[in-house]
């Protein structure tokens, strides 16, 4: 998707203004005798903006506002290293709370809802967001924050909550909760707008079942904002975002060159009308790709693919992109198999293909052969490829507390 000549303007002035602040950015555009875009060509040649920069400029180096404007900042946690500080005006503060309102409305959700909010309040821009969008709206806000299961229940009940946000896991929980102390005909809830994490259909099902609910995909991140820049509408066929605030992309994340619409890559966005900290073509390293043409449900803004995984976590197989959040989801349908695995990737230069080699773990209850050959015909339905699939006694692979490396790859480079 190119820009429009609104946006284009509207690129052109951020870059000016970064420039103007002498902020992180702007230093950088000046150096590389970058003044401003006025063509799409332009546009593709400015550097992508990566976290890194802005862990380089912490705490407030990206700031391009004088500090009287500077009503708020977030911080996205940083699980390496130094975190992110992310400062807002109050027109950044009200432009978030418009997209999050906006994202409500798409999702159903009227100013008689009631909003039960359970992500966290504070740093991170989770409860805050969705606060402020469900104030803009007019809906009434529960701000429960996260935790303390008996107090969110006796709260969902007593108020008739109608709306729950929440991440997936916690979803989860509550749902097996409300199953768990028989509270099914108490709650009435209707609708969950939950955080756009990858999330497994069989988990989506469960709560959408034992909820009776339905079920939002929420899209965002703290560096643009926060939660709240596009989320799917009732036709279910991918994120709606905003795109009077933001302009995305999507890219080859080995090559960074923009890909055709429809195809999947790594989504950059960049902040048309930001003004505490724009940022210009930041990568996400979230996957997905934008889905072309109009939506059944008559909306104009475009949309996004539900997020795919992390660009860190792809691998190719005969030429097709692949995550090991696929391979996860379909672990979970294989009776006695664990959740740990490893793939390893070569190439057999006789025939010249990849050859995938998939070692997964089950419990000694389950026949050895019977699960290889399952999970190799669900793996050669679903993703294409037929994988050779090797089992092996639950314990075998090694655990790590960190994030352990799932995906090998032999191939000569
Ligand atoms: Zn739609």
């Amino acid at each position: 998707m190119k820009l429009n000549a609104k946006q284009l303007e509207q690129v052109d002035a951020q870059i000016k203004r970064l420039i103007q602040s002498d902020s992180y950015f702007g230093k950088m555009y000046k150096e590389a005798g970058i003044t401003g875009v006025s063509s799409q060509e332009e546009f593709e040649k400015l550097p992508f903006a990566d976290k890194a920069e802005l862990r380089n400029a912490y705490p407030l180096g990206i700031q391009a506002v004088p500090d009287e404007e500077v009503v708020r900042i977030h911080s996205s946690s940083g699980t390496t290293g130094k975190p992110v500080i992310i400062p807002y005006t109050k027109k950044d503060v009200e432009d978030w709370a418009i997209m999050f309102a906006r994202c409500y409305e798409t999702a159903g959700i009227t100013p008689k809802d009631r909003i039960q909010i359970t992500p966290g309040y504070g740093l991170w821009t989770a409860g805050i967001g969705f606060q402020a969008g469900a104030e803009k709206l007019g809906a009434m806000a529960i701000p429960m924050g996260p935790g303390n299961t008996d107090k969110q229940l006796q709260m969902m009940q007593d108020l008739d909550a109608t709306v729950i946000c929440a991440t997936s896991s916690y979803a989860l929980l509550l749902a097996e909760e409300i199953n768990k102390r028989g509270l099914k005909d108490k709650i009435h809830l209707k609708k969950g707008v939950i955080g756009s994490e990858r999330w497994s259909e069989k988990k989506r099902e469960y709560i959408s079942r034992e909820l009776g609910i339905e079920l939002y995909d929420i899209y965002g991140l703290t560096e643009i904002y926060g939660p709240g820049i596009g989320i799917n509408c009732i036709g279910e066929t991918g994120m709606h975002y905003w795109d009077d605030y933001l302009y995305i992309e999507i890219i080859d994340p080995k090559t960074g060159i923009p890909v055709e619409d429809g195809e999947e890559g790594e989504i950059v966005i960049t902040t048309l009308v930001k003004e505490g900290a724009p940022l210009i073509r930041f990568r996400t390293h979230d996957i997905s790709r934008i889905i072309p043409g109009q939506c059944k449900c008559g909306r104009c803004y475009p949309r996004l693919d539900i997020i795919q995984g992390r660009s860190d976590d792809m691998f190719k197989v005969h030429g097709v992109n692949m995550f090991p959040s696929q391979i996860e989801e379909l672990l979970g349908q294989v009776d006695g198999v664990s959740s740990e695995y490893k793939i390893d990737i070569a190439h057999d230069d006789e025939k010249n293909r990849d050859i995938i080699m998939l070692t997964v773990e089950a419990e000694g209850r389950v026949n050895f052969d019977e699960t290889a050959a399952s999970l190799k015909n669900l793996v050669k339905s679903r993703m294409m490829v037929t994988p050779k699939v090797v089992v092996v006694p639950v314990g075998t692979l090694p655990r790590s507390e960190k994030k352990t490396q799932r995906v090998f790859d032999h191939r000569a480079q």
